[in-house]
């Protein structure tokens, strides 16, 4: 494993921004990040200038990487000197990946570049926590699976990875044999590599701005993932700059989001429509989960919230509607025991609402073209 002098001391061949100054002396690096023998480097330059700076990143890439005991490396350029995140916290804002343009006003979708085996890209995402985003990722994916595709998880919730609880994965992933890629793990017939596995569980995480999109680019493209019909992306919850700029880096062929059916959350599943709308990903539907509530002494049913509120915004919004999953303590108990309801309550009305989910995403996905018909534009403040 290199050490960061080690680094340094590599980038010190590497002319910085003006062309002259040695990296490390230019006061342009705004992060070094090293994880099992992995190096995530930032490096600020101008905006105006990220073109020309590409063969300096593309050396200090490869300067790092001939570092002997360096598994990988990913250096990007940032406009800006980003503020650190602490885990929890809301990104911080306006940090430009300069190879890909900045996020803001992203009216154009950039076409970022697919992954080689992979079919096609799904993100589940919410416009707010806590609303079982994760939860329904991971039994779609399960659900997918069980339907005979080849599924592949990537959870791009680097604030708050859930992947490795819902599928009751602890271990670390292996370096593949050609010593570049990291081999995912595995459960219920899905491939799941998540920035859990890579970091201790409990251990405050810091992220600086440049580093959540660097993670996000190790994850998706230095995996062995082979071949896969379908990634389902656990998105970080919100819709800040973040995801934004994931939702442009990640090449998605269609999103899928998860509300609760209160208002409030519906308020926050339109951001996350208008934010997909933003980037010209096309919305495969809504998923009201927590829909109503099952009584785990009687079995009776009640609607905690106005239930069908989702299913009624997506018919006004003109977005498909998957479908609903009742809020049952079952559900809860068995995903925090890394035991997806699909799986250990196959059968049941909850693995079948999961799997009625999971065969309309099929469906819409092996019919292609799933944007083809525009839903109506909204507008937000
Ligand atoms: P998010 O990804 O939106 O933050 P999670 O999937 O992590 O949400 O879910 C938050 C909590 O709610 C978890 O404890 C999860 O087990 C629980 N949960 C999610 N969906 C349901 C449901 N339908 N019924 C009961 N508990 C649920």
């Amino acid at each position: 494993m290199a050490s960061r002098d080690e680094v340094m001391a590599a980038l010190a061949k590497v002319a910085g921004p003006d062309g002259r100054t040695p990296l490390p002396d230019s006061g342009a690096i705004s992060g070094l990040t090293l994880r099992d023998g992995k190096v995530f480097l930032a490096i600020v330059v101008d905006a105006a200038r990220a073109r020309a700076m590409e063969p300096m990143r593309a050396a200090a890439e490869a300067a790092i990487k001939a570092i002997p005991g360096v598994a990988g490396a990913v250096v990007t350029l940032t406009a800006e000197a980003a503020r650190a995140v602490v885990g929890g916290a809301q990104p911080a804002h306006g940090h430009a990946h300069a190879h890909d343009g900045p996020p803001q006003g992203g009216q154009t979708r950039r076409a970022a570049q697919p992954i080689p085996g992979v079919k096609s890209i799904i993100a589940v995402a919410s416009g707010k926590g806590g609303v079982g985003k994760s939860t329904v990722a991971c039994n779609l994916a399960v659900g997918l699976a069980q339907l005979g595709l080849k599924v592949g998880v990537l959870d791009a919730d680097l604030f708050g990875p859930s992947m490795p609880k819902l599928f009751g994965l602890a271990a670390r992933p292996e370096v593949a044999a050609d010593g570049q890629k990291l081999v995912p793990l595995e459960a219920y017939g899905v491939k799941v590599m998540s920035i859990g596995f890579l970091i201790d569980e409990g251990a405050p995480v810091v992220w600086r701005g440049p580093m959540v999109m660097s993670a996000l680019t190790q994850l998706l493209r230095e995996v062995a993932w082979g071949d896969i019909d379908v990634l389902v992306v656990d998105m970080p919850p919100g819709t800040g700059d973040t995801q934004l700029t994931m939702a442009q880096n990640v090449p998605l062929s269609g999103a899928v989001i998860v509300s609760t059916p209160q208002d409030l959350a519906l308020i926050d599943a339109r951001r996350g429509i208008a934010m997909f709308k933003q980037v010209h990903i096309p919305l495969l539907g809504i998923v009201e989960n927590m829909s109503y509530f099952i009584c785990p002494h009687c079995g009776g049913r009640t609607d905690v919230f106005s239930h069908a509120g989702a299913r009624r915004e997506a018919e006004t919004l003109g977005v498909p509607f998957l479908g609903e999953v009742p809020l049952d303590i079952a559900i809860r108990a068995n995903s925090d025991d890394g035991r997806p309801v699909v799986v250990s309550l196959a059968g049941g009305a909850h693995a079948n609402a999961f799997l009625e989910i999971a065969r309309k995403v099929a469906a819409t996905l092996a019919a292609g073209a799933p944007g083809a018909k525009p839903a109506p534009s909204i507008r937000f403040q």
